[in-house]
């Protein structure tokens, strides 16, 4: 075994416990490209552990040929905090029980005013000096985020890890979902790579710090900075591409997807330089990216009972009938269901492991192309 292995205490929140982050390291520190992978900062989304747990295997062979060239940083598990959260014999692993709630990947902290601080006066022409310079800026100004409670100490920990890295991936899943990716729209180019290496049918890119998800921390500051600076991409490009990839649902763990998913992630690295060797032809795209706007999460109508009327994977078209909901408590069975309709036409890629639902549910993801009247200006993520 070839990885170096480092372990980072959290704060004790009651007496007699403790947690702790799993750190694994391979090439060599303070070398380029710099990737950073972390699974299951949703707790319970596990397919990013599986993943890891078979990209980990392939990293110490090519440690132990001498093929990496860069630096590559992996959590396999990010989020102990969440793991530990069994209640009722599941693990509740999305929300916060503690310090005060809210969603794990959200309200993630803005770095950019910090950072535009710090630099404003430094940057200049000169592309090297300005990643060094931005570089610096980001862990100096994440070194000064407050550490005291578990939440901030746990954030604080994992933004240490990877705020200056080239490339950042943050392993999800979805509730019953076929592959899905999101990103910042200045990466487009790379996350289409990053699609066609993994074979991946669904693209989201958004333009900016919505909803505060981890990917978005890393990309916005580089963004933000070049404009407010009126710098242009030559002089400072998004030096750091940050992608949240939804590795299918939240069931589809196992072997095989792990594997294949750490094969395509790995042939994805070499492709990138990060490590030696030859990565093969691009396989072809599976689908255009979509704006988020562009993505319906159509939602119950009503509460009630679910019979879906479409499959996950299939083709919709506006004014397919995509379920009924059906009210279980109304005796007249001619009235008990209330349809629902598509609004969009795209691929159904997600929905609802749950099979009754309350109004307003997000019951499922249709991912289009044309944006949406409904969509716009409203929380572009899920809660
Ligand atoms: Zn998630």
């Amino acid at each position: 075994m070839s990885r170096k292995t480092e372990t980072i205490p959290l704060p004790a929140t009651s007496p007699g416990t403790s947690r702790h982050l799993t750190v694994w390291r391979w090439g060599t520190p303070g070398a380029r490209p710099k990737v950073y992978f972390q699974s299951a900062l949703h707790a319970d989304e596990w397919p990013g552990i599986m993943a890891s747990h078979h990209l980990s295997a392939l990293l110490d062979k090519a440690e132990a040929r001498g093929e990496i060239q860069g630096e590559i940083i992996m959590l396999p598990y990010a989020n102990p905090v969440g793991l530990s959260q069994s209640v009722n014999d599941r693990v509740l692993g999305r929300f916060r029980l503690a310090d005060g709630g809210g969603n794990f990947n959200r309200d993630w902290p803005d770095l950019s005013p910090a950072v535009l601080e710090a630099v404003r006066d430094k940057l200049g022409n000169n592309r090297d000096e300005n990643l060094n310079i931005m570089r610096k800026a980001l862990l100096e100004v994440v070194s000064k985020l407050p550490e005291e409670s578990e939440k901030d100490a746990h954030r604080k920990a994992l933004l240490g890890l990877s705020v200056d890295s080239d490339y950042v991936f943050d392993l999800h899943c979805d509730w019953e979902a076929m592959l899905h990716l999101y990103s910042h729209a200045e990466h487009e180019d790379i996350t289409m790579e990053l699609a066609c290496d993994m074979g991946v049918p669904v693209v989201m890119l958004d333009t900016g710090l919505v909803g505060g998800p981890f990917d978005e921390t890393h990309a916005n500051p580089w963004v933000t900075v070049r404009k407010e600076l009126g710098l242009n991409k030559d002089a400072l490009p998004p030096a750091c591409f940050s992608t949240t990839v939804e590795l299918r649902g939240q069931c589809d763990v196992s072997d095989e997807l792990g594997s294949l998913d750490a094969a395509n992630m790995y042939r994805f690295l070499i492709r990138r330089g990060v490590i030696s060797g030859d990565a093969d032809d691009l396989p072809k795209a599976l689908c255009k990216p979509s704006p988020l706007d562009a993505i319906d999460m159509f939602t119950a109508p009503r509460e009630g009972l679910i019979a879906w009327k479409k499959q996950l994977g299939d083709i919709i078209e506006v004014g397919d009938l995509l379920a009924e909901l059906i009210d279980i408590t109304e005796p007249d069975l001619s009235k008990a269901r209330t349809p629902v309709y598509a609004q969009q036409s795209g691929l159904l890629f997600a929905v609802h492991t749950d099979r009754l639902v309350r109004p307003g549910t997000i019951m499922g993801k249709i991912s289009g192309h044309e944006p949406l009247a409904h969509r716009q200006g409203a929380q572009l993520l899920s809660n």
